[in-house]
């Protein structure tokens, strides 16, 4: 990783200013929230009214994947770049959030505020922040038994769902958000009550059609939720950890590196899977300016990637994600190297400001 060549040469607020949300970004934003609403409501239908369990498994399939869009549309609405209206943002972004029960306020302060403003800086970056080894060796024996699981390479959901948004994207505790204002209890309030009247709605759907309860709220409900907590957890798990990707715990380092660029990674899926995911894998480019609508970060990313080759940027498979779940398990934060649990140093990371 060394994009610090060309690094203090560039101003991160002009660099892609052109690709911002416009002044007039209204249409096209509706047609992909009513869209995304409309796959979520077919899926559903396809569970609750199919009589082949074949195709009831699609219609769950379906539901996830309209989750995980939503979820995106939330993300940028959040950012105040999906509508150019703030207002629009705010409600929208809130219906955007409720399929995969994420508190919108509680997102704001833990992904815009926390991750935006300090991503790779330990300690106030919480999203798959490493251990170091001595941190590691000092936890309890089911926390470290926890943390092999999560980087196992097919940990993802289970910390997500746990580390996440059990303890800080759902009625989240003073101690793990640090502050505990009304708006993140309404919030909570407002998924809580959509869950309810989700689960409501499909055990009305069971009794009027005679079929098992347990079964279409498994399929409808329960079976999306955990998909959806697998899919994000492995998403935020590439974004910002690779065996060329540096953690900080120093601020002035972490400064002078530009993380928001250089601990980033563009991270290329097969089948386009990265634009139906609403082209949340051109990172790069959201960091720098998390104004740049999903509609825009594809030509974004390619500004980005023609003026830093040297960027993480890949396309992943079984052998390069596999290299990167076995070299990323601890991190040695004063000599920039990392570990596997036992300490032994897999990867060493070159920073930008040494390049400069
Ligand atoms: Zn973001």
């Amino acid at each position: 990783m060394q994009a610090g060549t060309q690094a203090n040469t560039w101003n991160r607020k002009a660099l892609l200013c052109s690709f911002e949300t416009s002044r007039t970004q209204i249409l096209l934003p509706a047609m992909v929230l009513l869209l995304d609403i409309a796959f979520c409501s077919v899926g559903t239908a396809i569970v609750l009214l199919a009589d082949n369990l074949l195709l009831k498994l699609l219609g769950t399939l379906v539901v996830t994947l309209a989750i995980v869009r939503l979820f995106l549309v939330g993300h940028d609405a959040c950012h105040g770049s999906f509508f150019s209206s703030a207002r629009l943002n705010a409600v929208c972004g809130r219906i955007a959030f409720l399929p995969s029960l994420t508190a919108f306020s509680l997102w704001e302060m833990g992904h815009n505020t926390a991750h935006h403003g300090f991503n790779n800086l330990k300690g106030r970056d919480q999203v798959w922040a490493p251990y170091s080894k001595a941190e590691f060796d000092a936890l309890p024996g089911y926390r470290r038994a926890l943390e092999r699981l999560y980087r196992s390479g097919l940990g993802w959901g289970a910390y997500y769902l746990y580390e996440m948004w059990w303890k800080k994207l759902f009625f989240a505790s003073k101690k793990e958000v640090g502050s505990s204002r009304r708006k993140y209890k309404l919030d909570s309030l407002l998924v809580t009550a959509f869950a309810a009247a989700w689960v409501g709605g499909v055990v009305y759907a069971a009794a009027a059609t005679e079929q098992s309860v347990a079964l279409l709220v498994t399929l409808a409900v329960i079976v999306p939720f955990l998909l959806w907590n697998g899919v994000i957890g492995f998403v935020v798990y590439l974004h910002h950890t690779n065996p060329g990707i540096a953690w900080f715990q120093n601020r002035q380092e972490w400064q002078r590196n530009r993380a928001y660029l250089t601990s980033t990674a563009c991270v290329r899926f097969p089948w386009g899977m990265d634009r139906l995911m609403h082209n949340i894998m051109e990172h790069n480019a959201h960091h720098l300016n998390p104004g740049i609508p999903m509609f825009s970060l594809r030509e974004a990313q390619q500004v980005l990637r023609d003026k830093f080759p040297e960027l993480c940027d890949y396309r992943i498979t079984r052998r390069t994600y596999m290299d990167v779940v076995q070299r990323c398990k601890l991190y040695d934060f004063a000599n920039h190297q990392w570990l596997d649990f036992d300490g032994k140093v897999t990867a060493r990371v070159t920073l930008a400001n040494a390049a400069a």
